[in-house]
């Protein structure tokens, strides 16, 4: 039997060179086990003992026990210290602190102009159509009057894939081809998305675009009826102080054809820089949709008329944001996309 204080002592100094958890988790088991620690082992001859020598032996025992306890207790607590203070040292960064908020972005200033004109001719029974950039030269000129030929084919000249094959430069052949699925008017359709011109990027052009048209066919429809239906739209969206006016014009799809103008923001119609000194704003052209169109998209123009328009989106978010340059809205310079 060993001597109980000598055993504390090599127990002492074993916790004080133990170097981790795992150590002292070994010395703990080795001195204090239940059956098989030093501890104990002090204690199993007892019984055969005189009784003033057994309450020596017990006291002992129990000193020794607590000692060791206390010890172990110290030591870990030094130990976990000692790897708090380490990954201070090496960790600059607190991995446990929060991070600072996302920023969450937002929807393009010309997105949010495009939901706006779809949400106005929404609410007047108009439904959003899509279709193909990529289009047949049938759809993007033959169908909308535009003959082999016609001089005025140059103001829509696209890219080709090959001669029958192009992106498309309007999307009207969204308006033909809303017209032959439809077949029975009335029909009240809108048409965004993506056109593509053969134009050099500019502050006012670019070989890009997005386009907004409108088509109405039913019975009867006339002039009016269209300006009214494009001021409501502008005056929703600009204000109710703009005015819209049009102006005789030609293309080969609708007769008769006009120029849209609206009136300036700035200036309210009395000129000035902004407007050229004109007092109105060009928008886009408009006018009643010619009889062979409606033909080519299937509908008998002796039963039923329409009304047609296009604007460009990004020429309406100029307007309505003031901006100068067309080609801000395809950079990806959040100094200016952070501003709508
Ligand atoms: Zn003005």
């Amino acid at each position: 039997m060993s001597d109980p204080s000598e055993m504390t002592s090599q127990a002492l100094a074993a916790i004080g060179q133990a170097q981790s958890n795992t150590e002292l988790e070994r010395i703990e088991l080795e001195y204090l086990g239940r059956k098989s620690g030093k501890v104990s082992a002090m204690l199993s001859n007892i019984g055969r003992l005189a009784p003033a020598e057994k309450a020596a032996l017990g006291k002992a025992a129990n000193e020794a026990k607590r000692a060791i306890e206390g010890a172990l207790v110290a030591r870990r607590a030094e130990l976990e210290q000692a790897r708090l203070a380490d990954l201070a040292e090496t960790e600059a960064v607190d991995i446990t602190f929060p991070g600072p908020p996302l920023d969450r972005g937002h929807v393009h200033v010309l997105t949010q102009v495009r939901r706006q004109i779809e949400t106005v001719l929404e609410s007047l029974g108009y439904q959003v159509e899509l279709g193909p950039e990529v289009e047949t030269e049938w759809y993007n000129f033959e169908a909308l009057n535009l003959t082999a030929g016609h001089p005025a084919r140059e103001s829509w000249d696209s890219f080709y894939f090959s001669p029958e094959l192009l992106l498309r430069a309007h999307t009207s052949p969204v308006q033909i081809r809303a017209m032959q699925r439809l077949k029975e008017p009335p029909i009240y359709i809108i048409t965004p998305g993506r056109v593509y011109r053969r134009d050099p990027a500019e502050a006012t052009r670019l070989p890009y675009f997005s386009q907004v048209e409108g088509l109405a066919v039913d019975k009867g429809l006339t002039v009016g009826d269209m300006k009214g239906t494009l001021l409501y739209m502008i005056q929703s969206l600009y204000g109710r102080e703009r005015k819209v006016r049009v102006r005789p014009s030609y293309f080969p799809f609708t007769e008769p054809s006009f120029e849209f103008d609206v009136s300036c923001g700035i200036c309210g119609g009395i000129g000035c820089k902004s407007c050229r000194h004109k007092g109105w704003l060009e928008v886009g052209g408009c006018g009643m949709v010619h009889p062979q169109v409606l033909r080519n998209g299937g509908i008998d123009p002796t039963r039923w008329n329409g009304y047609a328009w296009g604007f460009g989106i990004e020429r309406m978010a100029m307007l309505k944001h003031d901006v100068d340059d067309i080609r801000l809205f395809y950079e990806p310079d959040l100094r200016f996309i952070e501003q709508f």
